[in-house]
């Protein structure tokens, strides 16, 4: 079962009311259509009536799959400078949850904590390709390596075919930039410095643990209730901003 909230917004453009439900907490096990809207990158979006306007919500959502043991919780972009308390936080729900929950739900899961929607899809994508995600954060450290122009970007995997990796690549200033590498890239070793265990010290497995240092907050201010978040116009954003970089003045660190 999944958790569905009602939501309604003025619409940016035309002023019109938009009014619809947001995914909450989604059930990855009862069919494709979730999946399908993340990766069509309409995860939460709601066109204006009037004016077909589209606007995303962009908020914490947590997607599960118990038969597969998955737990994804994404909290929104802009959080990606708090990931290691809520790293920690995630990791405490889960554990308590696998305490209640019947025998077939112990054991190991696939829990990680990712931001934004972008993170999440990436999840799927390679989920789907039975790509393990610390070969594809180590694959994107080489895609970076030697582009100074590129430091603090974000890559993520777009698809994946028979032989062919397919990035997105979002540049602190600019458009995003599609880029393709050979699949075979996942086999190479991390450059020197950046092994493996790195990557699975918590639920953050991802390469920009290195390039986003992390400031403390309080894990309530992002949870699932969101209401601080869903009443908060600025966190409604059109898929255009939700491209452009978020970290402000405290950007990326460079990587040594
Ligand atoms: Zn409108």
């Amino acid at each position: 079962m999944s958790t569905l909230s009602p939501v309604r917004f003025p619409c940016e453009a035309c002023s019109a009311e938009v009014a619809g439900e947001i995914v909450v907490v989604g059930n990855l096990s009862t069919g494709h259509r979730l999946a399908t809207r993340v990766l069509e990158r309409q995860l939460n979006t709601f066109s204006c009536g009037v004016c077909a306007h589209s606007h995303t919500v962009h908020r914490t959502v947590l997607l599960i799959d118990v038969g597969a043991k998955v737990w994804w919780h994404a909290y929104p972009r802009w959080a990606e400078v708090h990931w290691e308390d809520l790293s920690r936080s995630v990791e405490v729900q889960l554990r308590r949850n696998r305490r209640a929950a019947p025998p077939g739900g112990r054991g190991p899961w696939h829990q990680r904590v990712v931001f934004g929607y972008e993170a999440l899809r990436e999840k799927i994508v390679m989920w789907n390709a039975r790509l393990d995600d610390v070969d594809v954060e180590i694959a994107k450290l080489h895609v970076l390596s030697g582009r100074p122009e590129w430091a603090g970007a974000r890559v993520s995997l777009d698809h994946v075919d028979e032989a062919t990796l397919w990035w997105r690549l979002m540049p602190r200033r600019g458009q995003p930039v599609g880029l393709r590498t050979p699949l075979d890239l996942l086999s190479r070793a991390g450059p020197r410095g950046f092994p493996r265990e790195q990557l699975l010290l918590d639920a953050f497995v991802s390469m920009r643990r290195w390039f986003v240092p992390s400031r403390r907050v309080n894990p309530l201010d992002f949870d699932l209730d969101g209401r601080s978040i869903i009443n908060d116009a600025m966190h409604l954003r059109s898929a255009t901003d939700d491209d452009r970089d978020v970290l402000g003045e405290h950007g990326p660190a460079e990587m040594s």
